[in-house]
């Protein structure tokens, strides 16, 4: 399955089986603390749990956890004592756990209140009695932090102390998407792994077996990965949607402004960050075929891109880019969901006005 929040995890996806034999088959692993990096949507959360899982397993075969012994089994049910998940409590939500994480030592304040999307300092510190005992297994202790970048400026320096003098026996797994947005001292700390967008036969293979029709367009709107692929999917829709294809029409004719109402009662429906990244991957591909290239995200609208691409110059093409990468931050906690929606759509037709 594409998300699971169950800690065991014994498969490894296949384009990540030969990096997974070759870092479990060194002692490499043994450094203390790694940074798992790479693109979203590619799977590096079930290779961080898989290796986990392995890590820890007592009768473990090959690169496998075994998923029989009591190590695994404690680990299915949540339970293994040498093992903990930090993550903010909003994952944990998304991820289905109705109970706060034992692990997370959260106290209960009797008070409803939207989960935190940090990972927060009270987190991190509950670790450390656990690291000061000895393990409970006398195997390895594991760690497995994820998304590194929830971590805020606090709790990234309680975590910073901690693998300063590194614990014995203990490996902190710390999975990330952007690693730059990490602190630096943080992600010096860590040994790097870094995981690369699979090879498209391996992941269109994939899709294929997760029942994704279309798949290689859904592949392209993910930009290549996979899990984010066959998310998209389920989603539902279509791999282009129908309205990106209507704004770039309007805008290759000179009326974008004329569409704003039309598309603002639209994406008034959807979560901003999703049709922000849509935009985004647009202006991307409207880059590459203004430079002369093709469109990396959306073949499906080659034509269409390329006659809106006609209309805009490469610098107006740029800064709105680079415009909506700012907009990204404010997406995550807009004060006004209809009012952002709005400017951003009056941004973007502007420019294509001009
Ligand atoms: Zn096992």
């Amino acid at each position: 399955m594409v998300a699971d929040d169950a800690a065991f995890v014994r498969d490894f996806l296949p384009w990540h089986a030969d990096v997974a034999r070759d870092w479990l088959g060194t002692r490499e692993r043994f450094a203390h603390a790694w940074l798992i990096h790479g693109a979203a949507g590619t799977g590096k959360l079930q290779f961080a749990r898989a290796c986990a899982s392995r890590l820890l397993c007592e009768q473990p075969r090959g690169h496998l956890a075994c998923g029989v012994c009591d190590a695994c089994l404690w680990l299915r049910h949540g339970n293994h004592p040498d093992f903990r998940a930090l993550r903010p409590e909003a994952v944990a939500a998304a991820e289905g756990s109705a109970q706060p994480d034992a692990d997370n030592a959260t106290p209960s304040t009797g008070k409803s209140k939207a989960p935190s999307r940090d990972i927060r300092v009270e987190q991190v510190r509950s670790l450390e009695t656990w690291l000061n005992t000895a393990t409970h297994r006398g195997g390895h202790r594991i760690v497995l932090l994820y998304p590194a970048e929830a971590l805020n400026a606090v709790s990234a320096n309680a975590l910073l102390k901690i693998l300063e003098e590194p614990p014995e026996h203990t490996v902190f797994l710390l999975v990330a998407d952007a690693p730059d947005r990490l602190l630096p001292t943080l992600v010096s700390r860590c040994r790097r792994l870094p995981l690369g967008l699979p090879d498209k036969p391996a992941a269109l293979a994939w899709l294929a077996g997760e029942g994704v029709g279309n798949a290689a367009a859904w592949l392209a709107a993910a930009g290549g990965a996979p899990l984010a692929a066959a998310r998209l999917a389920q989603a539902g829709g279509e791999p282009c949607p129908a309205w990106l294809r209507r704004w770039l029409q309007a805008v290759a004719a000179g009326r974008a402004n004329a569409i704003v109402p039309d598309l603002l009662a639209e994406l008034e429906k959807q979560p901003p960050d999703t049709w922000l990244d849509t935009f985004q991957r647009a202006l991307f591909d409207l880059a590459c075929v203004q430079a002369g290239g093709s469109a990396h995200y959306y073949p499906g609208l080659a034509d269409t891109l390329a006659q809106a691409g006609a209309r805009l110059s490469r610098v107006d093409t740029a800064q709105a880019a680079r415009w909506l990468t700012t907009q990204q931050r404010v997406s995550r906690h807009p004060l006004n969901p209809g009012l952002f929606t709005h400017a951003v759509l009056l941004r973007l037709s502007g420019m294509a006005a001009s």
